[in-house]
This record gives C-alpha cells, structure tokens and sequence, in this order.
C-alpha cells in the first residue's frame, strides 16, 4: 500500500533533513512508528499523506507514484483514497457530527455522498458508541467521544489506508487504549492499512509491526 524508497526531506528553514532508506506497508497492514519527539515522524506522515514532498526519492501509495504527482492531484487523491485522524481532531463545532464524519463528501468535488454513504456513516458511528450522538455538535462532547467521531470521518470514504499522528494525545490512558482499539478493528474492518504514530507505548498492542524512527533514519544537521 506504501512504498517509500530512498527519501529525503528537508524543510526550506532549519537544519532538519529526514533520510528514509526504506518504508513499505503491506495491504491491510497495521503499523505504529515511535521514535523521539522531534525525529521525523509526523513528517514522514506528511510525506506518506503528500503534503510534503520529497526533494530525492519516490514515494508511492496504492500504486501511485504520490511524490510525482502535481499538487491538485495529490489533494484529490488524498481525499478519496486516504484517511487521516488528527492530534486535535479537527472537528468543525459548528457542524452536527453527521457533518463532521461526512465532511469528506462536502470538501471534494470527487466525491459522491449517496444515500449508501450516509447509512455507513451512521454504521460507523453505531460501531465506535456514538450512533445516537448524530444530530449533536462536538463541542457538547467529551474529548473521547470527539475523537470516535474523527476516527468515522477518516474511514467512512473507505480508504485504502489510513494515517494518525498520535491520535491520543489528548485523551486519558483508559480511552487511549480503547480508542486506539477502535481505530485498528474499524481500519480491518473497511480493509485500511493504518499508519499510527505514537508516544504512548502503552497503545502498541494489536499492531502488525511497530517501527522505530530513531533507528530507521538518519539525521543529519544542515551546515
Ligand atoms: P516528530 O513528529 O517526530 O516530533 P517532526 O516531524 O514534527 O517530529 O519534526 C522533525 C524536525 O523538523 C524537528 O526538528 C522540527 O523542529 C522540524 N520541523 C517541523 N516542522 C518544521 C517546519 N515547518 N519548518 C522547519 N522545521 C520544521
Ligand atoms: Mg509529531
């Protein structure tokens, strides 16, 4: 699903380059990276995501040369074919949460919403807790619950792979667990490979493989 060969990576300011030798995620698979704060690894995300691109190397995803893409093809297929659960959510407050897991469908003009997509919405939400929470706003909700609606919004395209930066982060250690839970049975569930960064190593358990970034790149100071 994610082939990433020979990259590097640097930011325009800063002395920061990422060097990825070789990163590949099978179909389905389940991946949690770990390293060091500061090491790369929401870069590496970004990369994967293409929202940065890399100045050497390829970078493909579901069998498309991603990095080489122009940008409005890049967003597009980000759109459709990948899902992503963010630090802090990113909810709209002032959408119902039928909204919020739909927005996809509002944000990409490649995107149908039918009525098949609105009773998978309303199957995800029933799935992770939060099927009569619908015509709710997430600012009435619990930090918990916020994210369960984020986990249905990234899945509910049914992507062929999904993407997380420490999605917990805010959470407490009991819903850290059961929310990271959540995240890989549904991500199966529609047949996503997941990308999970993490802190917390406490949320490693169930994952295909775990990945340290501090040992698979190297970091070297711009002089
Ligand atoms: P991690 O997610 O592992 O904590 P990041 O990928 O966020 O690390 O950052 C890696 C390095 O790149 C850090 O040294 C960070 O300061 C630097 N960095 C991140 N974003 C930018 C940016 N937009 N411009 C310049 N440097 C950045
Ligand atoms: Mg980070």
């Amino acid at each position: 699903m994610v082939h990433c060969d020979g990259l590097l990576f640097q930011y325009p300011a800063g002395e920061f380059s990422l060097r990825v030798a070789s990163f590949e995620v099978a179909e389905g698979q389940s991946v949690a990276i770990v390293g060091p704060s500061g090491c790369g690894k929401s870069t590496l995300l970004k990369l994967i995501a293409g929202i940065l691109v890399p100045a050497e190397g390829a970078i493909r995803v579901a069998d498309q040369p991603l990095s080489s893409l122009p940008l409005p093809q890049r967003q597009r297929f980000r759109a459709s074919r990948i899902g992503m659960v963010f630090q802090e959510f990113e909810l709209v407050d002032y959408l119902s949460v039928e909204d919020n897991i739909l927005l996809p469908y509002y944000l990409s003009d490649g995107l149908t919403l039918d009525g098949s997509v609105r009773e998978r919405a309303r199957t995800l939400a029933a799935a992770v807790g939060i099927g009569d929470f619908l015509p709710r706003h997430p600012r009435s909700m619990s930090q918990g619950e916020r994210q369960r609606v984020a986990i249905c919004r990234a899945l509910v395209t049914k992507p062929g792979l999904v993407l997380a930066d420490e999605p917990t982060a805010s959470l407490d250690p009991a819903n850290q667990t059961r929310s990271v839970a959540l995240l890989r049975e549904q991500s199966a569930g529609v047949g996503a490979a997941l990308v999970m960064v993490t802190h917390d190593h406490g949320t490693l358990a169930g994952f295909d493989r775990v990945v340290d970034l501090g040992s698979l790149v190297t970091i070297t100071p711009t002089v």
